[in-house]
């Protein structure tokens, strides 16, 4: 992959030298690119008026050979987590488009459960056994898939964007010198490359940004849980499993003595149903009548971040880019203008209907059904009218 610069259209204009953000390219009697320097952003080819700079892209070429797409399953008291096979769901899909395999492989105490992830899309299945290893001992994890991907080459490794995945990840890319792109939001096959087209919230939050990891192998990728549907289980597929013996992976300066899995208070995550409030609410006082709604509905009830910047509701109701990521059947959003942060949160929802007095907020633009109206008033009319069902 690199840059080509066709020197019988080249009237060395420098408008390419000039649209270069990082100096990579010169001017004199022809124009030179310091390879040190090129990024490979693009930016020349978009800027040269005579079409005379082209990005060329080889990279579907140096994927022979490798071992496909493997996802790194975290296990919770000897099971694989949801999230896990989520992404193996996905892996399915781009590995159709790729023509090439999916790896499941499993660091940790756990063993046997190769069905499932095989039913979810994964073609072969490595358990690497270490008895002693705890669920959220992130130095082991790292520590037994670093050798495997060096030895067995794969072009893909993708992790959960849980606190175990956003831990070891980046140790395993940095020991393997590549690149690796943290809570993505989306990932898709480009179709020129065959590279892993990786898309994030960047700058902010304010745009979505697609990173392509063309020079380096594996391409890696953390993905929030919940960003993909879970699978349907298929019961005709087939695959095979390998058990290696990771022995013990203690011996790194200290000790887990215990651990204990986190409860939050909110759990939105799993939720099917989802009231989400936002600031159109208006004050905490309405919000406890979202709240007295969602119990009448048996759902749960999501926030907006300025809810919890005034402190309004607790950090683990917060749907968005830094909050939490949901995939309810159902999402009434109450008062949400729908900004991209927030949208970053919920694109797993299948059913969106947005209350909003402004007919043109972004939020209507995801939402199947808009209803406009206040929505103060309409959780008053839905929470009087359950309550007139229950009575009957
Ligand atoms: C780095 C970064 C990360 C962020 N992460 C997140 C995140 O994870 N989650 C998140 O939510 N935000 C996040 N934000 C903030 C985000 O940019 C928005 O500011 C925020 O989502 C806006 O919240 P809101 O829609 O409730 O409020 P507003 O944007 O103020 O919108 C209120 C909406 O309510 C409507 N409305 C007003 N009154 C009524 C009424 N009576 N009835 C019906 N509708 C009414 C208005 O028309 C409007 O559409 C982040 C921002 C940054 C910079």
């Amino acid at each position: 992959m690199g840059i080509k610069i066709d020197r019988d259209k080249c009237v060395l204009c420098e408008a390419c030298v000039a649209s270069c953000p990082n100096g990579a390219l010169s001017s004199g009697d022809e124009i030179c690119i310091d390879e040190e320097k090129c990024i490979l952003c693009g930016a020349c080819v978009n800027n040269c008026p005579m079409e005379a700079i082209t990005l060329e892209k080889e990279q579907a070429a140096a994927d022979e050979g490798s071992s496909g797409i493997w996802v790194a399953v975290q296990q919770q008291d000897g099971r694989p987590i949801p999230a896990a096979l989520e992404l193996i769901h996905k892996a399915r899909e781009l590995a159709d488009i790729k023509k090439c395999t999916v790896t499941a492989v499993c660091p940790g105490k756990g063993s046997g459960f190769e069905k499932e992830l095989i039913e979810a899309g994964a073609d072969e299945v490595i358990f690497c056994i270490s008895e002693n290893m705890a669920d959220s001992d992130d130095d082991a994890y790292a520590r037994i898939l670093i050798p495997l991907i060096k030895e067995r080459n794969p072009e893909t490794v993708l992790f959960s964007a849980t606190i175990l995945g956003r831990s070891a990840a980046p140790r395993i890319a940095a020991k393997l010198g590549t690149g690796l792109t943290a809570d993505c939001t989306a990932l898709s096959i480009e179709p020129d490359t065959g590279l892993l087209a990786q898309t994030r919230p960047a700058l902010g939050g304010n745009l979505m940004a697609t990173i392509l990891c063309p020079g380096t192998r594996p391409q890696m990728a953390t993905i929030r849980p919940g960003i993909f549907p879970a699978p349907f289980p298929d019961e005709t597929r087939t695959g095979k499993a390998e058990y290696l013996r990771a022995g013990d992976t203690t011996g790194r300066g200290f000790e887990i003595i215990s651990a204990e899995a986190k409860k939050e208070s909110g759990g939105i995550s799993d939720a099917e149903v989802l009231l989400v409030a936002g600031r159109g609410i208006g004050s905490a006082r309405n919000l406890k009548k979202v709240f007295e709604l969602a119990e009448l509905m048996g759902a749960k009830v999501g926030v907006s971040r300025p809810l919890i910047d005034m402190g309004w509701a607790e950090y683990p109701h917060q749907v968005g880019q830094t909050g939490a990521t949901v995939a309810p059947k159902l999402l009434i959003s109450l008062g949400v203008s729908g900004a991209i942060q927030h949208l970053a949160g919920m694109g797993g929802a299948k059913t969106v209907v947005a209350v909003n007095t402004d007919e043109a907020a972004p939020i209507t633009r995801q939402a199947d059904h808009v209803i406009h109206m206040d929505c103060v008033e309409f959780v008053d009319e839905l929470t009087r009218s359950f309550k007139e069902r229950k009575e009957l």
